[in-house]
């Protein structure tokens, strides 16, 4: 068995796994696709003391760093079932798709999340071409543009604040008639001489001139109406799905579907941690990331020092 089993290959997962196999014990990692968000990522500029890189080239970077460590890597592999261990320092099971089983004293669960998407024509192709979900991330590539923001909850709201310090104009958009987000973010959202609220109104189409975004179109869902806004980039900011649908009964997990942590990453289950955007974590960011990962195994390492010798 191991003795530190990481499940998720993002910056978390990596973090997770170097750290333990530093401690000499035994580490395996287990992802569907290592590098996990970061491999759909362009341009990274806020990963501190390193100016600017690609996504590409970090998971890259990312894998060398793992591997130099001689942890066990398993990729294309998906977990489907955690079945805790039955008693304090017994073996926790992980349970894969392919059918086969790993075990493990401790588990370190790092499954990332998803963006939801708005799926309509244009989102996919000019992905990175403007459409982007992270103005923490992206902001900055669009100073003095005009942009949207989708989503009028707390997360679009915050983004259009954020993003009109930054670029020339924000058109937030909502799809019901009123927004959202807690009063004291709409407040301010108002007070901003940049920004246009469009409410009732569905995304209809991502337009483009097959390098990147021009604009995009939307139903005035009062009137029927169709209307196209000239811009340059597109927030989508609609929610963000932890990847733990395959972890229910199991750990405990928040309203928004997330694991439960500890400020030491510990989930409800003894024995079993949690780092990264897979859980309640604020601030789902690479360098937040990684700086969990290594925390939880860290809490793993505390955590089997103290089991009973066997
Ligand atoms: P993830 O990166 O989501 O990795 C999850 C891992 O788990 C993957 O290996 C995945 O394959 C695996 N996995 C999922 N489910 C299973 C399963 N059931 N079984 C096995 N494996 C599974 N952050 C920044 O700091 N700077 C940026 O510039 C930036 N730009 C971004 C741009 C885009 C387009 C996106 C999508 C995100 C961006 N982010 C950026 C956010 C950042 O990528 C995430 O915060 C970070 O990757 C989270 O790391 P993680 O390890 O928690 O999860």
């Amino acid at each position: 068995p191991f003795d530190v089993l990481v499940v998720g290959g993002g910056p978390a997962g990596a973090a997770a796994a170097i750290y333990a196999a530093r401690k000499g014990i035994r580490t395996g990692l287990v992802a569907e696709r290592f590098g996990g968000q970061v491999l759909d990522t362009m341009s990274i500029e806020n990963f501190i003391s390193v100016q600017h890189t690609e996504g590409p080239r970090m998971v890259q970077q990312m894998e060398a760093h793992v591997d130099q460590y001689g942890v066990d890597v398993m990729t294309l592999q998906r977990a489907d079932k955690l079945v805790a261990a039955k008693s304090p320092g017994g073996l926790h099971e992980l349970h894969l798709e392919s059918g086969a089983t790993l075990r493990a004293r401790t588990l370190i669960l790092s499954t990332g999340a998803r963006w939801r998407q708005m799926n309509v024509p244009g989102e996919d192709a000019y992905r990175n071409k403007g459409v982007t979900y992270c103005p923490h991330c992206d902001g900055p590539l669009f100073r003095g543009k005009r942009v949207a923001v989708i989503g009028g909850g707390n997360s679009g709201v915050e983004a259009a604040i954020d993003l009109a310090g930054v670029v020339g104009h924000v058109t937030l958009i909502e799809y019901a008639a009123d927004l959202r987000a807690d009063a004291v973010l709409q407040r301010k959202l108002a007070s901003l001489p940049n920004v246009d609220i469009v409410t009732s109104a569905l995304t209809t189409e991502v337009t483009g001139d097959g390098e990147r975004v021009t604009g995009l179109r939307y139903k005035d869902r009062n009137h029927g109406s169709d209307h196209e806004l000239p811009l340059e980039g597109i927030f989508v900011q609609i929610g963000l799905v932890p990847n733990t649908e395959w972890l229910r009964d199991t750990v405990a997990l928040s309203q928004r579907g997330e694991i439960e942590i500890t400020d030491r990453c510990e989930t409800s289950v003894a024995g079993v941690f949690a780092a990264g955007d897979v859980t309640t974590v604020p601030y789902k960011q690479i360098i937040v990331a990684m700086g969990e990962g290594s925390k939880a195994s860290l809490s793993a390492f505390d955590h089997l020092i103290r089991l009973p010798v066997s």
